[in-house]
């Protein structure tokens, strides 16, 4: 009854602070652990499986695509979408799941779990299969050292009965092997793709010996095939992928000589999307609904996203560490073409408040002929402007614009593809922004803009989903005419 009573006030709460155009995607969380702390415990025992998706990078892109792949073999998935892994994030995705009145019955509970969150929400929610993606640097304003946030999390599963699937590459990964649990290896065969190589990763050093540990072959950063005299080896994977490489429409992969189109752009998603296969796999899903379920999958906004501006295809793309930046430079400097790289640099609490890390991405990576200009942006845009400064880039061509709509539209004055690399909160006004030029240059000069609704219901299901409307002219009145608005708003 008591768990009852914390999901309504749960519920209630989370709708109201909609209304109110709070957003506040924990609310719901919050509430319901205030009112019963051990809710999620009695929660847990009515989904049949749980998925945790931990790591640095990747989380999100492999939750959201074993969710599509579940679904679309019809089974029911439970799963934090929004991105808010901490526990009262994943509270709050329980409450806003549950039913009324019983209890919720669902097959699977799809959870991305941030990595310093994992001890609680072990604790509280046991999963049945963890895997783990990568560690790289990562706001280490929140985590302290890699060293001991592995250590806690070891420590945290010890007790619990689970299957880990383990990225064999990384040797930090490695390291939870000691745990001794039933565990299913992923990784990429040497020479399966060629990355872009940067500056090695954080994890030069063997964890049994403290001897620099050798590699036979390297993807990127500390991701390879890696060996120490002390006996210390990257792991024989269950699943490997034996070739990666970038189709039209995404990457395709063969492994067990079975081969797998997606629809996930950059060859660094190899990995996502074998640690989406094997979970699924080991849930009983056959190959072929896997491999259907991989090709009608759409991509989160912002992960490496194109749009079409004019003839131009942009790209955009979420950075959050120098892992991820070095690999969205290594992604966006395949092509030759002319181009201008736009960097867009937060310091909110979701973005790490820290933007030290800016100084460990190989910056020198984008100091190539083909770009034109590099725009500045963000509330930190001085200090991207400062780093591309340092990577030896002429000062000329840099731009700031700390305002992100500005920064857009100077970029499509330039008539050249924009290439841009973006923090969590940039993202979805950059998407918005995008998108409305997309339409724009679509529609004519009867588009005005998009808008959200910002207190439409969750549960009031026809319009879920379609929370963007269009603006036209007719629909509209204004003073004045509509381009000398669009040009009041251009830098
Ligand atoms: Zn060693």
């Amino acid at each position: 009854m008591k768990t009852q009573l914390a999901i309504w006030a749960g519920k209630t709460a989370g709708t109201l602070s909609q209304i109110m155009g709070y957003g506040g995607s924990t609310i719901p969380g919050v509430v319901a652990r205030k009112l019963d702390g051990k809710f999620l415990r009695h929660l847990r025992k009515n989904a049949r499986s749980i998925i945790y998706i931990t790591g640095t990078n990747g989380k999100t892109t492999t939750a959201n695509l074993i969710t599509h792949l579940l679904e679309s073999s019809g089974k029911t998935v439970i799963a934090n979408r929004e991105g808010s892994n901490m526990v009262t994030g994943i509270s709050a995705t329980m409450v806003r799941n549950a039913p009324i009145i019983g209890w919720m019955m669902n097959d699977v509970a799809v959870l991305e779990v941030d990595e310093a969150s994992l001890p609680k929400a072990v604790l509280e929610c046991p999963p049945d299969y963890l895997i783990l993606t990568n560690f790289f640097r990562d706001q280490l304003d929140r985590y302290g050292e890699i060293d001991i946030l592995i250590q806690k999390m070891k420590d945290c599963l010890k007790s619990i009965n689970v299957k880990l699937i383990l990225n064999a590459d990384d040797p930090f990964v490695h390291r939870f092997s000691d745990l001794r649990k039933e565990m299913i290896y992923v990784g990429l065969s040497a020479n399966a793709c060629r990355f872009h190589s940067y500056n090695m990763g954080e994890s030069k050093y063997c964890p049994n010996c403290q001897r620099e540990l050798s590699y036979s072959y390297i993807h990127f950063g500390q991701l390879g095939h890696y060996y120490c005299s002390c006996g210390f080896q990257r792991p024989q994977p269950t699943i490997s992928a034996e070739k990666v490489f970038q189709g039209k429409k995404g990457i395709h992969l063969i492994l067990d000589g079975e081969k797998y189109p997606t629809t996930l752009m950059g060859k660094y998603n190899a990995y996502n999307a074998i640690f989406a296969i094997s979970v699924c796999k080991a849930l009983g899903m056959e190959s072929k609904a896997i491999r259907k379920g991989l090709m009608s999958y759409q991509k989160a906004d912002g992960r490496m996203q194109e749009f079409s501006i004019g003839n131009e295809t942009w790209k955009l793309n979420l950075v959050k560490n120098p892992a991820g930046g070095n690999v969205t430079l290594a992604e966006f400097f395949q092509s030759k073409e002319k181009k201008q790289l736009i960097f867009c640099l937060n310091d909110l609490l979701a973005d790490g408040e820290d933007i030290s890390w800016i100084w460990d991405i190989d910056m020198e990576l984008a100091n190539q002929e083909e770009v034109e200009v590099f725009i500045a942006s963000g509330k930190r845009a001085y200090d991207v402007a400062l780093r591309l400064k340092y990577a030896g880039i002429d000062e000329k061509k840099i731009i700031i614009l700390t305002n992100l709509k500005q920064a857009v539209l100077y970029a499509k004055r330039m008539g050249f593809p924009a290439y841009i690399m973006a923090t969590y909160t940039c993202l979805s006004p950059l998407v918005t922004t995008l998108t409305g030029e997309e339409e724009m240059l679509k529609k004519g000069d009867g588009y005005f803009g998009t808008f959200t609704i910002p207190f439409l219901p969750r549960h009031f299901k026809p319009l879920r989903g379609q929370r963007k409307y269009y603006l036209l002219k007719e629909a509209v009145r204004m003073e004045g005419n509509l381009s000398s608005y669009r040009r009041n708003q251009e830098p």
